[in-house]
């Protein structure tokens, strides 16, 4: 890295139409911030920036089921995902959103650049188009069976299952997502990038880059190399929501997202630097490096890449550094299934602990494979890493530089061989770090950043200050003085992993609260004898089973109501009964009812007997459910009550009508329970 490099960094622009998980931080998020925090400590001219992705057909078909517009939608993500990252301390210089004006009117100059030098072919197509919707279907509102994995859901315009790109007519047996209906071809025109005419382009672009991770070049080069090569793309679409397509004979068609998306870096910097912003993105000194997650190759090194060269002005990227995926707990994430950790609700849940997970994320990244994250994962390593081990140590220097010495760094006057060796090691992690991020390699990286604080402890445990003290507190005196040049060295190489735990760490040192430069962490004297040291902070605590317990409960819970199970089993649904008359579905007195008191009958192994306020009245009824729930968990609960059942006797007990539930194949029950605010006795029907 030469010194006038204007290295421009970017972060995959989040999708707004959900909120974001500990996936997206692992594969995108934690790397860029950690890299552009690093630079910034080596000088370097960095800029860091995303945005909100705000387009595309996912977002209309939430605004279409939640019966609000687009805008609302986005305008809603937008702001949980900035809070998210702000909590998370991801150090954007800019977080924008594809839906602000600077970028329509960007992204719209780059089509008509393209569009005039004939770069964009306008094609007559055949696209599917919804009868019973009147209009034509994007590929997200296509599903069907995937030509080459035969996933039965992928999408008309890629299988998730296998991750080919696809066209919508390539599915077999596809339907609208609409109405369910079997779209129809009708014509249109739109204007495509050729891809296949720029194939030996991009072969360059791929063949000049320099250490490229095998996962990134490899997958390029498949789609290169495969049979029939790199197919033309459209990149325009027949859809009311995103950019607006400047040209004439395009009214009501919009830019494919993924060719507004990437502009959005752009539009970002403008932002950003009204002035300046070509100095990053244009000429020999800038340099682009996107994080991405594997998902998003095919736009950024092949599509993104084919436009920068099409337009001619732009710099092209040096390092695409895609991450692999992070499952949870065994299974893929999903957002539509809710299984997931959502960054904003660990916000929650662990308040101030936002570097815990920035850590064990990190320490567990999907750099070169898929990985797994557990919550067992998460304590032991909170627990054992960063309580036992980091935080452990960083304590025992701070407790006994105040006991003994009120907190003033001592001299350390002739040091012994362990001292000089210490010393020595300690100061050569900050290259040996340096390279592993450059490297894009974190969790080596981050690694290598704990093992400061495992020679930290090993030193402490071998010369025991504690005990030295009582015949030498000169010597003692010196100890304290090499292990506080060791929790400096902390609070450097931690920046970049740990933001907030290494600016505390500063300000116990007296470092200053600014992130110091990284050379810093490869001298041998890094706080001087003298410095009065600030008070003692305790930087992790303990992670306990019952908030393991908790999360993994939410977790449960979110499998327990997932409504699509096709992937997992199949569903033997029992056959519809025979038809009743009105006037018998009529003559159902439904009501809400909430449960006041519960408990077991006794010699019934299966009975729950319930005092149910049914609005009416208080009454009892006993029902079969003891296998399924405990009388704890009911009580308070709103069930759903068929009140003109004849009072039988059940075991002795008068039971006064019927809790009706839910059962699955599986035989498992589920209370039917009003969604919420239902009173009780208001009536169903
Ligand atoms: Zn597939």
């Amino acid at each position: 890295m030469s010194t006038n490099k204007k290295i421009m960094v970017t972060a995959a622009l989040p999708y707004a139409n959900g909120p974001i998980h500990i996936g997206h931080l692992a594969g995108c998020y934690l790397p860029s911030d950690i890299y552009a925090r690093y630079l910034r400590m080596r000088g370097k001219d960095v800029k860091f920036v995303c945005g909100s992705d705000e387009h595309g057909v996912p977002i209309t078909i939430k605004a279409k089921n939640e019966g609000i517009t687009p805008q609302q939608v986005v305008d809603r993500y937008h702001a949980m995902m900035k809070g998210a990252f702000d909590g998370f301390g991801i150090s954007f210089d800019h977080y924008s959103r594809t839906s602000s004006a600077q970028h329509h009117n960007n992204a719209q100059e780059f089509f008509k650049n393209l569009y005039e030098k004939g770069a964009l072919e306008a094609t007559e197509t055949e696209q599917y188009f919804d009868p019973e919707a009147g209009q034509f279907l994007a590929d997200r509102y296509i599903t069907g069976e995937c030509p080459k994995c035969h996933n039965a859901d992928a999408y008309g315009d890629q299988c998730e299952s296998c991750g080919t790109s696809l066209n919508a007519t390539d599915l077999i047996a596809p339907k609208s997502t609409l109405s369910g209906a079997t779209p129809e071809l009708r014509k249109t025109t739109n204007w495509f990038l050729p891809l296949d005419k720029l194939a030996g382009d991009l072969r360059q672009f791929l063949e000049s880059r320099e250490g490229w991770k095998p996962n990134v070049l490899g997958q390029c080069l498949s789609w290169l190399n495969a049979g029939d090569g790199l197919q033309p793309r459209a990149m325009t679409r027949d859809l009311d929501w995103g950019v607006p397509v400047p040209v004439e004979g395009a009214e009501g068609k919009v830019m494919y997202v993924w060719f507004d998306a990437p502009i959005g870096y752009i539009s970002a910097t403008q932002e950003l630097l009204p002035d300046t912003w070509e100095e990053y993105w244009k000429g020999e000194d800038a340099e682009i490096v996107h994080f991405i997650g594997k998902d998003n190759i095919v736009f950024h090194c092949i599509i993104f890449p084919a436009m920068l060269q099409q337009h001619g002005e732009y710099a092209l990227p040096k390092q695409v550094p895609a991450n692999e995926f992070l499952n949870l707990e065994g299974r893929k994430l999903s957002t539509s299934k809710n299984w997931a950790v959502w960054l904003h609700e660990y916000l929650e849940d662990f308040p101030g602990q936002q570097d815990v997970l920035r850590y064990v994320l990190t320490a567990t990244m999907p750099e070169t494979k898929d990985n797994d994250f557990t919550w067992a994962d998460f304590q032991q390593r909170n627990n054992s890493e960063l309580v036992a081990g980091l935080g452990n140590f960083v304590n025992r220097v701070m407790v006994l530089t105040h006991k003994y010495y009120e907190g003033i760094v001592q001299e350390p006057g002739v040091l012994t061989d362990a001292d000089r060796e210490t010393l020595a090691q300690m100061s050569a992690f900050g290259r040996k770090i340096a390279k592993s991020v450059e490297a894009f390699k974190f969790r080596e990286a981050v690694s290598e950043a704990m093992n400061v604080a495992r020679l930290g402890n090993k030193y402490l445990q071998e010369q025991e200050p504690w005990k030295v003290y009582k015949q030498d507190p000169e010597r003692a005196g010196a100890v304290l003085y090499v292990a506080t040049q060791i929790t400096a060295v902390l609070a450097v190489v931690f920046e970049p992993f740990l933001p907030t735990t290494a600016q505390k760490l500063r300000t116990m040192l007296a470092m200053g609260a600014d992130a110091p430069e990284w050379e810093l962490a490869n001298n041998e004297m890094i706080i001087t004898p003298g410095t009065q040291l600030g008070k003692a902070e305790l930087l992790f605590s303990k992670v306990e089973d019952e908030q393991m317990d908790k999360q993994r409960e939410k977790l449960a819970a979110s499998v327990a109501t997932e409504v699509e199970s096709t992937d997992e089993a199949e569903v033997v649904h029992t056959p519809q009964k025979e038809d009743i008359s009105f006037d018998q579905f009529m003559g159902l007195d439904l009501r809400v009812g909430t449960i006041l008191e519960a408990e077991r009958v006794p010699k019934a192994d299966r009975l729950l007997k319930f005092l149910v306020d049914t609005g009416l009245d208080q009454r009892t009824i006993v029902s079969g459910v003891a296998e399924h729930f405990s009388p704890e968990e009911m009580v308070g609960k709103k069930v759903t009550v068929l009140m003109n059942l004849p009072p039988r006797k059940i075991r002795g007990v008068v039971s006064q009508g019927m809790l009706l539930m839910a059962e699955d194949a599986d035989g498992s029950l589920r209370i039917m329970t009003p969604e919420h605010g239902a009173e009780s006795g208001a009536i169903i029907g």
